[in-house]
């Protein structure tokens, strides 16, 4: 009787033991993944081929990239609003 009642113990200590190391590793991959969104390098504006005026009726503002007020999501900032890359995707 009093084996089986160790036995369960045991057994019970193992899976609070597995549940703390899984949750362990989900939080260091989550720390991971902030770490390498944090570390996200920019586009050069040299190899966006950036130019600091429209492309026609193609410019930064109009962009779904564009942050105001002289900001890209992914290429390196300052960026004239009215400037143009070769990544420009129109707002919806
Ligand atoms: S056109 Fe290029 S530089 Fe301008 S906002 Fe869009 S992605 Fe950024």
């Amino acid at each position: 009787m009093m084996r089986g009642e160790e036995s369960r113990r045991e057994t019970v200590s193992r899976r609070v033991i597995l549940a703390g190391s899984a949750l362990a590793l989900g939080a260091a991959a989550t720390g991971t993944v902030a770490i390498r969104a944090r570390a996200q390098v920019k586009i050069s504006q040299a190899n966006a081929k950036y130019q600091d005026h429209p492309n026609g009726k193609q410019e930064c503002d109009g962009c779904i990239q564009f942050q105001p007020p002289n900001a890209c999501k992914i290429v390196e900032s300052p960026i004239n609003p009215k400037g143009w890359c070769q990544f420009f995707g129109a707002k919806s």
